[in-house]
């Protein structure tokens, strides 16, 4: 787990924390301490999660879950979420916009509308919608920490990737704009590119890897977690994980 990083007395949201990035996130925030609010749709996926944080707890006194079974594009769900944790901790103290979807790979003149619109739905519309949720909950903790999952394509051009690079093009923007209007307060809010990872998603965007010769999400998740770190400075910033660098992609105005 992430050595140093003390997030004890916090209070996490994580979505996308049934499997992939978002799971190994939730378990590296709870090992530091947070108390993870665990957002997906899959049960077993959050129940897992759940066993594993009780486990790490009961060796180390550290972590706890809350599990929120949700689908993120439910608009009226996600505007409970915020009041929920709002009656509960009265703040949020770290927001992982992990969830998201590929849609499908393929020429931009042969995808479906309906897909089309998925996509943006639930990577945009769906994190935007959370973020109005959470905005005034993290503006009341001393340390707000955003992180909002992007990715390479939002500024690589990939053939046939243009649903999914565009709704990232479009998070990575939100997130710029959002740390913009709040960079005089505690929160800080970056984007991140978790690059390559061996997941579910990965898999179904590139059927022939070899999963072996990518990052375990596990991995990813230890570089991306000090993101959360009531320490950290920086904001409204790309973090790219293979090189565990900052990247600026602010304009001259
Ligand atoms: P996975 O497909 O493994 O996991 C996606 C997660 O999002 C699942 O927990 C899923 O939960 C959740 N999710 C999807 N749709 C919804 C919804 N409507 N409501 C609630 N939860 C939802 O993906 P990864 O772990 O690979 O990706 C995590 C993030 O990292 C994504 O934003 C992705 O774009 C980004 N990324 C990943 C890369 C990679 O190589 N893996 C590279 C670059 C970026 P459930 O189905 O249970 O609802």
């Amino acid at each position: 787990m992430t050595a140093h990083l003390n997030l004890t007395g916090r209070v996490a949201v994580v979505t996308g924390a049934s499997r992939g990035i978002g799971y190994f996130l939730a378990r590296e925030l709870a090992a530091a301490g947070a108390h993870v609010v665990a957002v997906a749709r899959t049960i077993g996926g959050l129940e897992e999660l759940d066993d594993e944080i009780k486990a790490e707890k009961a060796l180390t006194g550290k972590g706890e879950a809350t599990l929120v079974p949700l689908d993120l594009n439910d608009g009226p769900g996600v505007d409970r979420l915020g009041g929920a944790i709002h009656e509960r901790w009265g703040k949020l103290d770290i927001l992982v916009a992990n969830a998201g979807i590929l849609g499908v790979i393929a020429p931009i003149g042969h995808v479906e509308a309906k897909v089309f619109d998925r996509v943006i739905a639930t990577n945009v519309t769906a994190t935007w919608r959370l973020i109005r949720s959470v905005d005034p909950l993290l503006r009341l903790s001393d340390a707000g920490r955003a992180i909002v999952l992007s990715s390479g394509a939002a500024h690589s051009a990939r053939a046939f990737w243009g649903p999914y690079a565009a709704s990232k093009a479009a998070v990575e923007a939100m997130a710029r704009s959002w740390a913009d209007e709040t960079k005089n307060l505690p929160l800080r809010i970056n984007s991140v590119n978790p690059g390559a990872t061996r997941t579910a998603m990965r898999a179904l965007a590139m059927p022939g890897e070899d999963p072996q010769t990518l990052p375990h999400p596990s991995e990813i998740a230890k570089k991306i977690a000090p993101l959360a770190s009531p320490t950290l400075t920086e904001t409204g910033m790309i973090f790219d994980a293979a090189s565990e660098r900052f990247i600026s992609y602010r304009m001259p105005e």
